[in-house]
Order: C-alpha cells, then structure tokens, then sequence
C-alpha cells in the first residue's frame, strides 16, 4: 500500500505525444481505471509508472519518494498483463512463489509457504497448487498471474487489461473477486481497461484519456452523470448517451454556443395520458429491442432522420410504428468542440 503520484509526466515516441501533462495524485487504497480509445496513452501511462519507460519531463512518486529514475525492479511495483504469463513447466504454487524467490527477497521456505498459501486461498485455488500451470482453464491461469502480484504485495498494483481475455462469465466472476480482493488488501491499484462496467464497478475514481491527455479524472458517478465532454460522456453508458443537433429539440433554451445535446436513454419517459402534461417531444417507435433486464426504445423523431433510443419498463411499453409523447427530463450540452456547455 502506498500513494501514487504522477506530475506533470509527458513522452513522446518520435512525433507521437502518448502522454502529455499527465497529473494524476492516488491515496493510498485508491482503485483507479484508466479508460480511453485505443492509442490514448493507457499503457504507457503504466510503463511510465514501472519504470518501463522514461518521461521526457514530469516525475512519478511512490510513497513520497521520486522514482522517477530508479530502475523497475526497485519500485516495489507489479504488472498484470492481459496474457497471463506463467511459467508453463511450474506448478501453480511454483508459479505463485516465483516472485519471493527472487534475489532481491530473501524469503524463507515457510514464510512463502504462508504467502502462497494465504494468496492461493483468497483466489480460492487451494486445490489446485500442484496443478502443472499448462492444465488450468483460461480463468485459472488469469487467476493465478493476479495471484503472482499479489504474493509480493507492492507498493501499487499495475494491470493492463487483466480480463479482456476471459469470457463474460469468468471475467464477471473474476472482477468481484478483484474488487474484494482490493477492498480487503487495501492495495493502491492503477488498472486499465476497454470495459465499462469494469471502470464503473471496480473504479474509486475513473480517469478518462484522450490523445495522451487527461480530460476528466472523477467518481464513476461524477463520470457518468456530469461528463466534460462529448467524448467522455460517449464512453461510459449503455445503450450509448443519444447525441442529438440543437434543432431536434426545438423546446430547449440552450445558449448560442450550444451544437450538440447529449440524452440518456433513462432520461427520456413515454408519457401516458396521466403523464401528458408533461410531454415536451413527440417521436415514432421504429422497434422495440428486449434485453435481460430491460426494453429499449428505438425512436424517431418526426420530420428527421433522427433515432433516439429510450429505456423503457414494460408498463411503458408502445407499439412499432405507434406514435408517443415522450418526456425528456435532462439533457447535456456540448459546444461546436465537443466540451461540455454547463447550464
Ligand atoms: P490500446 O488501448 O490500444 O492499448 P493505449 O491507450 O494503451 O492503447 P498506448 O499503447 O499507450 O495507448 O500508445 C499511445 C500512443 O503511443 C499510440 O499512438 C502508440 O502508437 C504510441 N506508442 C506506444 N508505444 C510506442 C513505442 N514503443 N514506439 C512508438 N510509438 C509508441
């Protein structure tokens, strides 16, 4: 356990700024995602911080310390990679001790023993420590190079991506393990990922990146409902936030800057005849789609090409081809650049 600290860190490779002016200051405990399109500079952001790479300027501080220049294996940090990699000819308790026997530790037999043993419990393996590595399902293997991390215990936890290999349902699984995991450790943890329901369940703060910048570090909840961009708010959310012109919502008094308004699809309501009075837009139902728990709303919105999708319970329920009365009860707005109009 420890806090993390990034000032002012940016690299380049050749012309391509991957991280630029990044701050971002972790508590010690704190579980932060990073989430991001592809290149915006979530993994090196990790290397930066194991000492993988060097900042072209900015310093990373672990635990009060500048390590900016001390080497990786002398950070007291650990990497989770997407592709678990074991050592195939180990067992898994081999495997899990690996890291103890390590030159640099001094460890005795039994207290790896205790270690791996305590480690192997808490990923709920105990039964498979003499398992050769190679005879573990995709989940076991995963389960085990998180296993590896946590045996050293390190100062801060780094993880790429650590489940996008597994199927939903391990991944499922696997992420609640993770998040007691962490809440029980306590451990300060810097973790990346595509998925957004990873960032909004495991996440104490959620930083969102662009083109190597830090556009909005927050809450998952300050995230969500209170986005700084078009970008951001188009991140987080499914179905995704509905991105409407200006003009499809002729009721709206929005300032001149105002481009684009951004709708969620549990912010929009079909009204019923008790609900009337409350409609500020009509649409047309195009179709109806049931997922697990819910029904969305495909929507058109009259005289435009427009689609909108609503999330509905089965009360709401219209018909394809009927036409509503919908409410739309919020809405975010962005300028010509995609920022966020505060109103
Ligand atoms: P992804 O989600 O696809 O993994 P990412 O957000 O992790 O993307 P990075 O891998 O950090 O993005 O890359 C950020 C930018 O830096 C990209 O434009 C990438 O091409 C570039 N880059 C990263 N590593 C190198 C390298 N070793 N040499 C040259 N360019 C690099």
């Amino acid at each position: 356990m420890a806090d993390l600290k990034i000032a002012a860190v940016s690299k380049h490779f050749g012309q391509t700024a991957a991280v630029r002016d990044l701050n971002i200051d972790m508590a010690s405990g704190e579980f932060v995602v990073l989430l991001g399109p592809s290149g915006a500079g979530k993994t090196t952001t990790l290397r930066l911080v194991a000492g993988l790479e060097t900042p072209d300027s900015g310093q990373v501080w672990i635990n009060g310390r500048d390590v900016t220049q001390v080497a990786p294996a002398l950070r007291d940090v650990t990497f989770v990679f997407q592709q678990y990699s074991l050592y195939p000819h180990l067992s898994v308790y081999d495997n899990l001790a690996f890291p103890l026997r390590s030159p640099l530790r001094k460890t005795s037999e039994d207290d790896i023993r205790a270690k791996v043993t305590e480690v192997a419990r808490m990923l709920r393996m105990e039964d498979k420590l003499q398992n050769p590595a190679t005879r573990l399902s995709g989940g076991q293997m995963q389960r085990v190079a998180i296993g590896r991390a946590l045996v050293r215990n390190p100062a801060v936890y780094l993880m790429d991506e650590p489940l996008s290999s597994l199927d939903a349902k391990l991944r499922n699984d696997l992420r609640l393990e993770l998040k007691r995991i962490q809440q029980d450790t306590q451990a300060t943890m810097l973790y990346v990922t595509h998925d957004q329901v990873e960032a909004l369940t495991l996440a104490t703060r959620i930083g969102v990146l662009d083109h190597g910048q830090l556009v909005q570090l927050g809450t998952p909840q300050q995230v969500y409902e209170d986005p700084a961009s078009v970008a951001v708010a188009s991140r987080l959310g499914s179905p995704r936030i509905n991105l409407l012109p200006r003009a499809a919502l002729a009721y709206l008094q929005v300032p001149e800057t105002v481009t684009t308004l951004g709708v969620r699809a549990e912010h929009i309501q079909v009204c019923h005849p008790d609900t009337l009075a409350q409609a500020n837009a009509q649409a047309r139902v195009e179709r109806i789609e049931r997922l697990s728990d819910q029904y969305l709303l495909h929507l058109s919105l009259p005289g435009s090409e427009q689609g909108l999708i609503a999330s509905a319970h089965p009360g709401e329920l219209a018909r394809p081809g009927e036409d509503i009365h919908i409410h739309i009860a919020h809405s975010l707005w962005f300028d010509a650049g995609g920022q966020r109009v505060r109103h």
